[in-house]
């Protein structure tokens, strides 16, 4: 079974006029993913940035809920956040998981667009059964990761599909709905 890591990309992202850019740090994508990354499994959830005041911003509040006054305001709020953690570029982040997982990641980037390569969930799904690598889902902010990010990854996962023409999702949302495609109990 390989361990199943999540990072939330904001550089290299695509902004709104197709420019390559560094996004802000949203305090509710720290909430959300901490929270539903534990509910899944989700070894660590790293926050990317080379941004070094929003990564303090990252460490702040995650103090905030873990040490201070939140632990003891909301407990399961701290449990989650303890999966959480704040990074630089996603050398640190694979550096990381070799360290804990004893093994390079496989890294899996996600977008909106259909692409005739893309790995499906089952394939996904499976993976995480039979490997012994562990696996980088990697997930944008702003308009999605930049190109060059994507073909640096080892797979590009299928896009979820909604009902009909618009398909622009919460980072939050996709995250839930691809992690329980890939290990939740069906
Ligand atoms: N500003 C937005 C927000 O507040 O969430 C960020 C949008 S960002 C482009 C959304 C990210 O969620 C994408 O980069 C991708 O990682 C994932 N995502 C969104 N829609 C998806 C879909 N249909 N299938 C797979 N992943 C999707």
């Amino acid at each position: 079974v390989s361990d199943l890591y999540l990072a939330l990309i904001h550089y290299p992202i695509i902004n709104k006029e197709g420019r390559v850019v560094t996004t802000s740090v949203t305090n509710f994508d720290l909430h959300d993913l901490a929270r539903t990354g534990r509910t899944f499994g989700v070894k660590t959830v790293f926050i990317v940035t080379p941004n070094e005041k929003q990564r303090d911003m990252v460490h702040y509040i995650h103090g905030y809920w873990r040490e201070g006054y939140g632990a003891t305001y909301n407990p399961d709020r701290s449990e989650a956040f303890q999966i959480l953690e704040a990074v630089t570029d996603l050398k640190e982040t694979c550096l990381t998981i070799k360290n804990r997982s004893g093994n390079d990641p496989y890294l899996i980037a996600t977008s909106a667009r259909v692409s005739p390569e893309a790995l499906s969930f089952a394939e996904v799904r499976r993976r995480l059964t039979v490997s012994e690598q562990p696996i980088l889902l990697c997930f944008g902010t702003g308009h999605g990761l930049a190109p060059e990010f994507i073909t640096s990854c080892d797979g590009l996962l299928e896009p979820i599909s909604g009902a009909g023409e618009f398909n622009h999702l919460p980072v939050r949302s996709a995250v839930a709905i691809i992690l329980d495609r890939l290990v939740g109990r069906l």
